[in-house]
């Protein structure tokens, strides 16, 4: 095995975005690579993320890219999984759908030494943060951050994941979490984006 000063230290890569910024691809290919390179790699995405061309076994990016990934419900069972099969590098699908104690299982797996790479929405669709993916964000040793492309304008510089509710933006208060990317998500630059309220940093519920 190539020696590598991931393993003998732990290390943390997040690959952060808004919705169509091609973070799976980036997961994909980064752990595609491990795999390459004879390395024990296991990805996990969360149960609740259904994609269109999914299956339970597999991970599909929007571009057709796919590799093989656990379905979990819970964080946890990311840390029994890697412990029971000594995997060396961990890749870890759509943070934000999991719970803020991923952040306590990432640093346990940092601890014992593993490879995590990790992909998620940093901010909501209202443009405020998902409070354990910015945690991540800030414990890493890499932060990749993508930009998608404006669906209105083309601006590739900055986009945020504006959700449509019959044709129209969703309200601020509307539940945070809805699964279902084509249907209900397009991205947009700040001057495209819509919404009723700005963002609250301050209250975070
Ligand atoms: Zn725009």
């Amino acid at each position: 095995m190539t020696q590598n000063s991931s393993f003998s230290k732990g290390s943390l890569e997040i690959i952060c975005g808004s919705m169509f910024s091609g973070k799976t691809d980036e997961l994909i290919r980064r752990v595609d690579r491990a795999r390459i390179a004879k390395q024990n790699v296991t990805v996990f995405k969360h149960k609740i993320d259904k994609r269109v061309h999914d299956t339970e076994n597999f991970l599909t990016s929007r571009t057709g890219s796919k590799i093989e990934a656990i379905a979990v419900k819970t964080p946890e069972e990311i840390l029994d999984y890697v412990k029971k099969h000594n995997i060396q590098v961990v890749g870890i699908d759509e943070a934000h759908f999991f719970s803020p104690y991923l952040v306590d299982v990432v640093a346990e797996l940092i601890i014992q030494k593993k490879r995590i790479i990790i992909d998620g929405l940093e901010l909501d669709f209202r443009g405020r943060p998902f409070a354990w993916v910015a945690t991540l964000m800030a414990m890493a040793d890499k932060v990749i951050k993508l930009n998608a492309i404006c669906s209105e304008c083309n601006d590739d510089t900055f986009c945020l994941s504006q959700r449509i509710i019959d044709g129209k933006p969703a309200k601020y208060d509307d539940p945070i979490i809805l699964v279902g990317s084509e249907e209900y998500y397009i991205p947009r630059c700040r001057g495209c984006y819509q919404i009723d309220k700005k963002p609250d940093f301050t209250n975070q519920k």
